[in-house]
């Protein structure tokens, strides 16, 4: 199958009957998309989250479960009830609850893992039904069976060589002749226990799978048609992008559009698949292109805001011309599995944020962090990501960024070791209205 298509169906896209309905249509009037991959129904996540956290109370855990089985049920009303699938989502809900109640007495990362891969375990196999009630058979997929990852719970990182061999075998011969539906964001350890790639995961299983598949594109249908300039949940003036580079998307991405995860161009930009993003909700909206390049390479091209940030300050009076400081620390912070985001330094002291909670700070990293150097942590802050093209190289680009934001305390810069973005760290309570001027300014309609 050289022409196949892998399309991604977010929360709200599977939210209900009537909106896994508008991504059977999709597929439907898409015949080379073999391989569909989908989120848990919208608000799923959240709630096996809350079950997986060991929540004590049996009343709580009750109405939790209650809420769970409310989603699944309107949705299996709308189907009229099919005995088999009834039957199998009551197991899968009494197996939630079984594990809920284990976690409310010893919650274990891999138990938590377990329980919330329940919820993409059964959006797809109501979506496989949906789509046999409207007379489009597709095979139901379990992407455990691939998606091999290491035993990181919640945050688990695929192995691409295994994932390779293993759709090789397994998925590629199922996509050759029909429609396939399977699960994103969930995985498998090697022995076999379930594993999840992180919140927003299955934009990067998507991309994972495309790789492996040799897909010539990947589709990310979600709740807008495209990537704006800024989240138009906080900018009602931001607008879709038609094309953006691997670049520049990557950039937003990581630096906290939610409309992708952050990992999810790192396969496509290896396989140079382009990957479209659009609205379930109004397909022929159309959406964004992400390319290798583009034919426009504005100077400003979007703003992505990341909120609840760590600025960790690292000082030692005696750096000063001495070797070796830098390698400790990042030394420590590598054995700890901390990955480091922006940095700055100066003569004695060196910022860092790091791309997770304060969380990953426990008291034993702090303390061996402590033994090289005093040790600042704050928080409560937001980073802001300027994207765009050539920002390094154009004279004026701080001027008229900074300029729009002269009343702003601006904690922290970082500029200049890509010429796709300009980032730095505001006061979390002065995050939106940064965004807000910045759009005004830079990125005018
Ligand atoms: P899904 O459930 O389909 O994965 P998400 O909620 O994860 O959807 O991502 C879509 C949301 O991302 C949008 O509703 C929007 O509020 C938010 N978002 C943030 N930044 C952007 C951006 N630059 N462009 C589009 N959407 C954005
Ligand atoms: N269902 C998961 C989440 O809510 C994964 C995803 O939607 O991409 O985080
Ligand atoms: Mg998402």
């Amino acid at each position: 199958m050289s022409q196949l298509t892998v399309a991604k169906f977010g929360g709200t896209s599977v939210a209900d009957a009537d909106a896994m309905s508008r991504c059977a249509a999709i597929l439907e009037q898409n015949p080379d998309t073999r391989l569909a991959v989908l989120s848990a129904s919208s608000g799923v996540t959240n709630l096996l989250v809350a079950l997986a956290s060991g929540e004590q109370q049996p009343e709580a855990r009750a109405t939790l479960l209650q809420q769970l089985t409310d989603i699944q049920q309107g949705i299996l009303d709308s189907l009229n009830k099919p005995e088999m699938l009834t039957r199998h989502i009551e197991d899968i809900l009494v197996h939630i609850k079984e594990l809920a109640d284990s976690a409310a007495i010893s919650p274990t990362k891999a138990l938590h893992d377990e329980i919330v891969a329940q919820g993409e375990l059964m959006s797809t196999r109501l979506f496989v039904e949906l789509l046999r009630h409207r007379g489009t058979p597709a095979v139901w997929f379990d992407v455990r069976k691939v998606m091999r990852t290491d035993d990181r719970f919640s945050r688990a990182a695929p192995d691409l060589g295994l994932l390779s061999a293993e759709v090789e075998r397994e998925l590629k011969p199922l996509c050759d002749n029909q429609l396939v539906v399977t699960q994103g964001f969930i995985g498998a350890a090697n022995d076999g226990r379930t594993t999840t790639l992180g919140r927003g995961g299955s934009d990067f299983s998507a991309a994972l799978l495309g790789e492996a598949l040799d897909a010539i594109a990947v589709q990310i249908w979600t709740d807008v048609p495209g990537i704006y300039t800024t989240d138009p949940r906080l900018v009602s003036e931001a607008r879709a992008i038609p094309e953006i580079s691997f670049s520049e998307a990557s950039e937003m991405a990581t630096f906290g559009a939610k409309v992708l995860h952050p990992a999810t161009l790192q396969p496509a930009v290896r396989k140079q698949i382009p990957v479209f993003v659009g609205s379930s909700k109004a397909p022929e909206a159309g959406g964004t292109w992400i390319r290798n390049s583009t034919p426009s390479q504005p100077l400003f091209r979007a703003l992505a805001l990341r909120r609840n940030q760590v600025l960790l300050t690292l000082t030692n009076q005696s750096m000063f011309q001495v070797h070796g400081f830098l390698a400790e620390v990042f030394g420590i912070l590598a054995k700890h599995k901390i990955s480091v985001d922006l940095i700055t330094t100066s003569e004695i002291c060196v910022s860092l944020t790091l791309d997770a909670g304060a969380e990953l700070l426990t008291d034993e990293v702090q303390a061996e962090l402590g033994k090289h150097c005093h040790l600042k942590v704050e928080q409560g802050l937001a980073l802001v990501a300027l994207i765009g093209n050539r920002m390094s190289e154009v004279n004026g680009t701080g001027t008229r960024v900074f300029q729009a934001l002269e009343n702003v305390n601006i904690r922290m810069i970082c500029y200049g070791a890509s010429p796709h973005n300009l980032c730095f760290l505001v006061q979390e309570d002065n995050a939106n209205q940064v965004i807000i001027d910045l759009h005004r300014e830079l990125l005018p309609a």
